[in-house]
């Protein structure tokens, strides 16, 4: 296993860990002076915080700084209730990759969609199965598109709790599942974004990392799972603070191959976004030699 404990070689930081200091709006271009200044090589950003700023300014920012981008969050969503659904994700999908491509990314994570319409409080039906199918259909659709334009997709399984509102892809199985059947010739263009906050309770985690295997192992996310959990999105913890075996996992990844980024992704809105981003920086620094 690769030896995190002295450098930050393969440490990333997904900049919604600090797209809050002190409950305030913490900008992108000041989440990439500050990992410059500690000597983070790499950032994983999200497309409004790059919004935000401007693409064309953010890109010119990575490339300057020499920063490589472990992914970009995030495309998905793919689910519908009407034609206009339908065109509307896949559009914007396609938008995804343009930007992931300007920027220079690994892979463009997919965050799947859940029933139509729940996200925002009332779901369109109640057939999962459906939204399933769908899920499968967009990212196959996708998936010609992204080859074309050199851009791997990561299917991000999220825990069950978000089958409804955010994605009906819940199991790294069911993932590879999809990546088999889109992908059979296992062409290294669709896999897996590893999150240990999402796979972590999966009995079957470590013989699923082992079939994936490195062509479809694309992305590791690391945080943790803490008791209790206040917030069913936004109360992750720092790594070490809770109940994950974060080691353990990423020895599963790196038996098979895996020698791509650690990808720290906190979503704390009660605790690490009401500290100062630069101290959070710093835990995440110390943490990730420590307790990943
Ligand atoms: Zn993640």
């Amino acid at each position: 296993m690769r030896d995190f404990s002295k450098d930050l070689q393969w440490l990333s930081i997904n900049t919604a860990t600090v797209k809050m200091s002190k409950g305030k709006e913490f900008p992108l271009d000041q989440i990439i002076d500050a990992c410059v200044r500690r000597n983070i090589r790499a950032i994983s950003p999200w497309r409004e915080q790059v919004k935000a700023v401007g693409i064309d300014r953010v890109a010119k920012l990575v490339r300057a700084n020499n920063l490589a981008l472990s992914g970009y969050c995030r495309g998905g969503m793919f689910t519908y209730s009407d034609d206009k659904g339908m065109l509307a994700a896949r559009e914007d999908n396609r938008r995804a990759v343009d930007e992931a491509a300007q920027l220079g990314a690994t892979c463009l994570v997919l965050v799947v969609g859940g029933l139509p319409g729940a996200l925002n409080g009332k779901a369109a039906h109640n057939d999962i199965a459906l939204s399933r199918q769908q899920v499968h259909d967009g990212i196959g659709e996708l998936l010609d598109y992204a080859r074309s334009m050199c851009i791997p997709l990561a299917i991000e399984p999220l825990h069950p709790m978000y089958a409804a509102d955010r994605s009906c892809v819940n199991t790294m199985r069911h993932a590879l599942d999809i990546c088999d059947e889109l992908d059979p010739n296992l062409s290294g263009s669709i896999g897996v974004a590893v999150d240990v906050y999402h796979v972590w309770w999966d009995p079957s985690l470590k013989q699923q990392i082992e079939r994936a295997g490195p062509k479809r192992l694309h992305a590791f996310h690391v945080c943790d799972w803490l008791t209790p959990t206040r917030d069913l999105l936004n109360d992750r913890g720092m790594m070490g603070d809770g109940v994950i075996n974060i080691p353990m996992i990423r020895g599963w990844m790196e038996a098979q191959g895996y020698n791509g980024f650690s990808e720290v992704e906190i979503f704390s809105s009660g605790n690490w976004w009401q500290c100062d981003a630069e101290t959070t920086l710093d835990v995440c620094i110390e943490r990730h030699h420590a307790r990943v």
